[in-house]
């Protein structure tokens, strides 16, 4: 469908590019044609009237009315000569009414016309009877081609005395001719071919070479004795267009494109003939050109629009593949926030259990740190009661005094749970290490004694002040000293202290020969009220007051175990040179 689509639009331009290639073929021949004629009439129309100026000469006429002897012929001779080269024209001769030349410029030559007969001739007889001859033909003696014009010679009487002809040759506008690429033939009025661009062509009919025609032509001699014969065209007519199929002198027979135009002075038909090959393949190449721009196009335009389709799957596949992946992720977001809904919830609820584990810790470690001495306190009470009934009052008064003191104990486990709820506003001071670990080691004598602990201080002497509280740096010392004793339970051992600097900083340690953070706990030891201890034994909260103060104090609480056994504890203080620079 589309390939006959295509073949109609190329038959289509095909006969567009014909029709216009012709048409301007048609326009040139006819303008080629067009000069040539001109150039023709013009070059006839210069010798045209020179018989008529010639036969009014005085020597023509006084030799024509009274012709003389062979010494005045011989002086006409010449004088015919000397003329015949001045007008340029071929041949220059006088004749006498009789038809007899009697002067002529060739008079020394072997073909000379003085003495020939010229009566044959329709230039002659037209001459001879007023009127101004006019002929082409083949030169009898000479046998070149010439047209002649010839006009009646009068007396001073008006009587005519005879001719004067001049005959010019063709040779020289048809050699002209060739150097063009098209034909040109020139036909006479019975349509024989004498001007050829082609020589095979001449003296050849055109038309057809009917009886009158041929006798006419014998009559007068036109081509003397040459035998004529059809020329063997054919003709066509091609939208008004004149085709015409000849055999050139290489025996090919060509097409060509004939425009022919009538000379009505001379009665000659001047055709002009171009070769329609070239012109044929014009239009060839210029189809061809069309068929392979309509081919490129097409082929273009084909991948263009598979390009195009290539471009519109590949987007609708990328939409696709979008489409999938926004949905896998809005999935997978949807779990996300499930599996973090779930995991709030379970921390929340986490919190909570914390928070209900760390009061139920902190409850029983309460009620019985208060209980206990309550009981105690009231079984003294009690006693001091039945004391007193009985007047023992010494006795009575040493109840009162371990009542006292059991308050004291309640009053500092108040105080204790004071210190986990205080706010870190104490300023700091510039505070000697040593001092600290002295006063620490003071505190705690009775207590690492009665677990039979010995300390071992090995705090280097040149370090730094760091920044503190006194007191609370004490507290914290002492904390981990009694943690070491208990940790070392009854067994006793060695605690060592030492400390080291690296300029900013002070790091205290603690190590014990214990047992060791087990790793299972290690996150949470300094949690409030966490505690491995049995209830009665340890409130869980020394560590994590301690953790706070040495927070407090711009600094760190960590632990670890030794590698050859025992917890270490590092309190991490700022050394007190590091604030210098700002307080100066
Ligand atoms: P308490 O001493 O009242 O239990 P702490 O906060 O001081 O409370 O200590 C918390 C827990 O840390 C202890 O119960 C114990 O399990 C652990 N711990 C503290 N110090 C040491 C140590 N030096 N060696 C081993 N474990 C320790």
């Amino acid at each position: 469908m589309g390939a006959a689509l295509c073949l109609a639009l190329v038959f289509a331009v095909e006969r567009l590019v014909r029709a216009s290639t012709f048409m301007e073929a048609q326009e040139t021949a006819e303008n080629t044609l067009r000069q040539t004629v001109y150039a023709l009439e013009g070059h006839l129309r210069r010798y045209e009237v020179l018989p008529a100026l010639l036969a009014r000469q005085v020597e023509v006429r006084s030799f024509l009315a009274t012709p003389p002897g062979s010494a005045g012929i011989e002086q006409m001779n010449l004088w015919l000569k000397h003329t015949n080269r001045v007008i340029e024209s071929s041949d220059l001769y006088l004749i006498a009414p009789d038809g007899t030349t009697l002067a002529a410029s060739n008079f020394d030559q072997s073909d000379s016309f003085v003495g020939q007969n010229f009566t044959y001739r329709p230039y002659f007889t037209t001459a001879i009877a007023g009127g101004s001859g006019q002929f082409f033909g083949l030169g009898t003696t000479s046998g070149v081609r010439g047209y002649y014009f010839a006009s009646p010679v009068r007396d001073w009487a008006g009587r005519i005395v005879g001719v004067v002809a001049l005959k010019i040759g063709v040779d020289d506008l048809e050699t002209g001719w060739l150097a063009s690429t098209h034909h040109t033939l020139v036909t006479d009025p019975d349509g024989i071919v004498f001007m050829a661009t082609d020589p095979v062509w001449r003296y050849r009919g055109l038309l057809p070479l009917t009886p009158d025609r041929i006798a006419r032509t014998k009559t007068s001699r036109r081509y003397a004795d040459t035998p004529l014969y059809p020329l063997g065209q054919r003709e066509s007519a091609d939208n008004g267009r004149s085709l015409v199929t000849l055999a050139g002198s290489d025996g090919i027979a060509r097409e060509y494109l004939a425009v022919n135009r009538e000379m009505p002075g001379a009665g000659w038909t001047v055709r002009v003939l171009f070769d329609t090959g070239p012109i044929r393949a014009q239009v060839r190449l210029a189809v061809a050109a069309f068929a392979l721009l309509l081919g490129i196009g097409l082929s273009l335009g084909w991948a263009l629009w598979q390009r195009r389709a290539r471009l519109a799957e590949r987007i609708a596949l990328q939409a696709r593949a979008q489409a999938e992946l926004e949905r896998q992720v809005a999935e997978r977001t949807a779990d996300l926030r499930h599996a973090n809904d779930e995991l709030h919830r379970m921390q929340a609820d986490m919190i909570q259990a914390g928070k209900l584990a760390a009061l139920g810790r902190m409850s029983a470690a309460l009620s019985h740190e208060i209980n206990q001495p309550l009981a105690a306190a009231r079984n003294y009470a009690d006693s001091a009661a039945l004391l007193i009934e009985r007047g023992d009052l010494p006795r009575a008064s040493d109840n009162i005094a371990q009542i006292l003191s059991l308050i004291d104990r309640m009053a500092t486990i108040a105080r204790h749970l004071r210190n986990v709820a205080r706010k870190p506003n104490e300023p700091l001071k510039t505070l000697s290490l040593h001092d600290a670990v002295t006063d620490a080691l003071q505190v705690a004598e009775t207590r690492l004694r009665a677990s039979n602990v010995e300390v071992r201080n090995k705090l280097p002497k040149d370090l730094p002040m760091v920044l503190g509280g006194p007191v609370r740096l004490q507290q914290v010392i002492v904390n981990l000293l009694s943690n070491a004793a208990d940790a070392m339970d009854s067994t006793g051992g060695e605690v060592e202290l030492a400390a080291a600097s690296d300029g900013d900083t002070v790091t205290l340690t603690v190590r014990d020969h214990g047992p060791g953070v087990a790793p299972a706990i290690v996150d949470r030891i300094f949690d409030p009220f966490f505690t491995t201890k049995t209830v009665g034994s340890g409130l869980g909260l020394g560590l994590s007051i301690s953790y706070n103060i040495v927070k407090d104090f711009g600094g760190d609480l960590r632990v670890a175990n030794h590698p050859d056994g025992g917890a270490v504890f590092s309190v991490i203080l700022q050394a007190a040179k590091a604030l210098q620079p700002a307080a100066q």
